[in-house]
């Protein structure tokens, strides 16, 4: 149980960003969400969460391409829940087009949340989990950490790069309480892959459903999404004792995509 642990989850305004705070809120950690979206709608999920879970459910809307921003949030965090035990590098964007096309600004975009967010977050509160010898870093990869696909180079890139970075602190925190580790999802159903289905649907002249069977059918042998709250489950695992000694590695939870 997470009872009396301290979470931030960046990205947790929906999709798995929002499966994993919920999780981890279920098994009796408070609480920091962050992400983009209406103040009034984030405001409901907030008390509706905290009421849910009875846990201490805080939100801070920095905007992680802003290093001023990421500081903010974690300022936020350790005023409103005292301290951080947990952090879940989630919040993470995509952008489709072939690389002698790709747009500057995008490429920076994606690497900034997707890489350089998650190394000012760890860095923010990796000495707090130091000094208290206990801390859980999880970075939401993808199988594009493993892998790569046609027209998503910065994606990649950003997800090679935080594969390489999940190792890095691993190493730097073997002998201590703190672990770091990845999870690699591949295809699930949320906003961010909505557009890729929309995207190809119009590209191609399918419906919805033809276009949705024609995306998993091309990576995920499972011709099944991952749900976010099967990511959450393996959020919490990682948590747990049962996870002390995982050190430095990516969890595929992809239907089958890296094991053809
Ligand atoms: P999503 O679009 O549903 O959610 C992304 C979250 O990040 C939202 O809460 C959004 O508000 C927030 N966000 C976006 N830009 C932000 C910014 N500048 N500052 C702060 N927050 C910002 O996406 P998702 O599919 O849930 O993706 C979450 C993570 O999972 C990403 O890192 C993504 O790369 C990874 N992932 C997703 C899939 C998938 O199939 N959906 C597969 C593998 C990995």
């Amino acid at each position: 149980m997470l009872n009396g642990k301290a979470a931030v989850v960046t990205g947790s305004t929906s999709g798995i960003g929002l499966g994993i705070a919920k999780a981890l809120a279920a098994d009796g950690a408070d609480i920091l969400l962050n992400g983009l979206g209406d103040a009034q709608q984030i405001e409901a999920l907030r008390a509706e969460l905290a009421a849910q879970y009875g846990v201490k459910v805080a939100y801070c809307g920095a905007d992680m391409t802003k290093p001023a921003e990421i500081e903010r949030m974690i300022e936020t965090a350790f005023r409103e829940l005292g301290k951080v035990d947990i952090v879940v590098n989630n919040a993470g964007i995509q952008h489709v087009s072939p690389v002698h096309e790709f747009p500057i600004d995008r490429w920076d975009a994606v690497i900034a949340i997707n890489l350089t967010a998650p190394f000012l977050v760890t860095r923010a509160v990796l000495p707090g989990m130091l000094e208290r010898n206990w801390g859980r870093i999880i970075n939401i990869a993808s199988t594009h950490g493993w892998v790569a696909s046609v027209d998503k180079s910065a994606y990649v890139a950003s997800k090679h790069g935080i594969m390489g970075f999940t190792k890095a602190v691993a190493l730097e925190t073997a002998t201590t309480g703190v672990t770091c580790n990845a999870i690699c999802p591949g295809w699930v159903l949320t906003p961010l892959v909505q557009k890729q289905i929309d995207a190809l649907a119009e590209r191609e002249g399918l419906s919805e459903e033809d276009a949705t069977v024609e995306l998993l059918g091309e990576k995920q042998p499972s011709l099944q999404f991952t749900k976010p709250d099967q990511l959450g489950a393996l959020a919490v695992f990682l948590c747990s004792e049962g996870a002390s000694n995982m050190r430095g590695i990516g969890i595929p939870v992809d239907g089958g995509w890296l094991a053809q």
